[in-house]
Parts: C-alpha cells; sequence; structure tokens
C-alpha cells in the first residue's frame, strides 16, 4: 500500500509508520497543548500530557518566507491555538510578489494583492498582528542576512514573544532559498533576543525589553523523520481551508501551475481539463489540503493533522 507524503515523496505506508514511529501527539483539550513522546511499542492513539512549558500566557510568533506558508503548513495548529485562545501573530519576510503567471502582473501590483489576501485570511485564522518585512520575493539571499535576524529580533522583542514557528532550517529537501533564510534568520533571532548588547537600540522603544523565546515549533515541506509531534487539527481544518483560499492570486498560480506542467510534459488538454478546470480548482484545493491532512493523521487514528519538529529552549545548566 503506498501513501504519499507531501508533494509527490511516495513511500510505502509501512516506511510511513516506520518514520514517524517516535512521534507524540499533540491534544489540544484545556488551555494548553498536551505533549507527549512515546516510541512505536507503546504508541497510544491520542495522548494528553504535559501542559507548555510556559505559565504565561503563549504569545507565538510565525515567522515565514511567505505570508502564506503558513496557512499552507500550519493553517490548521494557528486556528487551533487561536480556537484555544492564545495570541498568535504573523511575519513575512518577503514581499510574495513573485507568485504569477498572470499576463500583466508586476512586482509592485502582486505586492499590494499579497499584502490584501494575507490580511483577509488572517482575518479568517483570527490572527492578532500580520507584519510584512518587504524583502524581494524570491531573492532573500540577496539580502543581508544580519538585516533580517535584526528586524525579526525587533519584533520578538517588541510583541514578547514567547513561542517561534518556522521552517525548519535544517529540515531536508527544502532547497527553497527564501525558506532558508527567513527560518535561520528566524531561529537566531529567537535564540538572541534575550541578550540585550545584541542591538541596544530597540530597548529605546517604550515597553520593549529583552525576551526569551522558550519553545520552538519547525515545520517542513518533507517533514519526516525529523517530526516530533503531530498536532490534531481535525476540528480546524475547514477554516485552514477557508483562509487558504483568501489567497485568490496563489490558488490561480497553483492553476496556472498545473496547467503549465501538463503542457511542458506534452498532456493534451483535453486528458486533464474533465477533472481539473477553471471552475473547480479551488474545489481542488482543499481536497488536497485535507488528503494530506488525512495522511499524516492516519498512522495515529486521527483524521487531519499537521506535523512539526518541536524544540523546547531550556537552559543547559545549572
Ligand atoms: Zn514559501
Amino acid at each position: 500500500m503506498k501513501t504519499t507524503s507531501r508533494k509527490g515523496l511516495t513511500m510505502t505506508r509501512r516506511d510511513f509508520i516506520n518514520k514517524t514511529s517516535s512521534v507524540g501527539v499533540v491534544t489540544g483539550v484545556g488551555s494548553r497543548f498536551a505533549i507527549s513522546s512515546y516510541s512505536r511499542a507503546d504508541q497510544p492513539q491520542q495522548t494528553a500530557l504535559p501542559r507548555s512549558v510556559s505559565r504565561a500566557p503563549l504569545r507565538i510568533l510565525v515567522i515565514v518566507a511567505h505570508a502564506d506558508d503558513m496557512e499552507y503548513n500550519i493553517g490548521g495548529t494557528v486556528a487551533k491555538w487561536v480556537a484555544e485562545g492564545h495570541e498568535v501573530f504573523r511575519a513575512a519576510v518577503t514581499d510574495s510578489a513573485r507568485g504569477s503567471f498572470e499576463a500583466g502582473m508586476t512586482v509592485e501590483k502582486l505586492a499590494k494583492i499579497g499584502i490584501h489576501e494575507a490580511e483577509a485570511a488572517a482575518r479568517v485564522l483570527g490572527l492578532k498582528g500580520n507584519f510584512f518585512l518587504g524583502f524581494p520575493d524570491g531573492m532573500t539571499r540577496l539580502a543581508d542576512e544580519a538585516v533580517v535576524r535584526e528586524k525579526l529580533m525587533q519584533l520578538i522583542r517588541r510583541l514578547k514573544a514567547n513561542v517561534v514557528v518556522t521552517w525548519d532550517p535544517w529540515a531536508r529537501l527544502d532547497d527553497h532559498p527564501d525558506h532558508e533564510i527567513a527560518s535561520r534568520a528566524a531561529y537566531w533571532a529567537s535564540e538572541f533576543a534575550p541578550f540585550p548588547m545584541f542591538h541596544p537600540q530597540h530597548f529605546g522603544e517604550k515597553g520593549v525589553e529583552s525576551c526569551f523565546v522558550t519553545e520552538r515549533y519547525y515545520f517542513a515541506k518533507h517533514p519526516l523523520p525529523s517530526a516530533t509531534h503531530v498536532v490534531d487539527v481535525s476540528d480546524h481544518l475547514e477554516r485552514k481551508i477557508q483562509a487558504l483560499l483568501k489567497y485568490e492570486s496563489q490558488m490561480r498560480l497553483a492553476y496556472d501551475g498545473y496547467v503549465a506542467y501538463q503542457r511542458t510534459i506534452g498532456v493534451p488538454r483535453e486528458q486533464w481539463s474533465k477533472q481539473v478546470s477553471d471552475d473547480n480548482y479551488r474545489q481542488l484545493m482543499g481536497e488536497a489540503i485535507r488528503r494530506e491532512a488525512a495522511e499524516f493523521g492516519k498512522p495515529y487514528n486521527v483524521r487531519f493533522a499537521e506535523v512539526f519538529r518541536y524544540v523546547r529552549n531550556e537552559p543547559r545548566y545549572p
């Protein structure tokens, strides 16, 4: 039996289970996530365990390269956090202004459309704030990474974020340069935010103080086998899809990309146009998101799931 993980990585079901054998399940009962990890031998279907390390309310900053990275990858978990009363913010490092095949589209136009769509999606999810750093889409390698890091550190301090969620900078098989730079800058920004000698000018702003990020969640295009936690998002997947569909330009991009791909590999339009059309690609996107979340949840008897590598940023000593 075959199971397909994200974007075409195919493995047998046995491989899938083996590769996810020491993954914990995070359930959302109560005001905190419950977290557990376990071996395959004693794998429970669902487990409720310790609270978040923080006794303070969670202030969660999701740092992504492109705004819709959040909805695509972790929109269900974000909806769940919000439903549980946590404050969630998003920072998009780039202006997401080059993802289009449309004739007549420009970087300036798409940057504006992108902000508008991200704000609409944020309203669906109930985000507390949405920030756009505006580095050029696809070009963050040309930016000074230290500058990206400094901007993110300032935001972490302003928001007093105690949880940072980002692309996994050490994930296998994610070769997008924007993901790489954004996630690495996010990691170092969250690591150094408590140290007041990094960018002391930030503290001139009223209410800004050094800030300790105690937990990090990393997501990835191919999250297995390094994933540590599966989050049950069964009650929140439809909201994720509603939010994602607010990115009309990116839904259009997915459709146009599909058409261009079929043309490139030489499949005639009449062979695919009955299944995929201008009228139904939004619906197909929803189905693809449900299918992917169902695959992640299946080994755990969870209807829909999202997958993370979870790290507590605890002091090593004393
Ligand atoms: Zn992206």
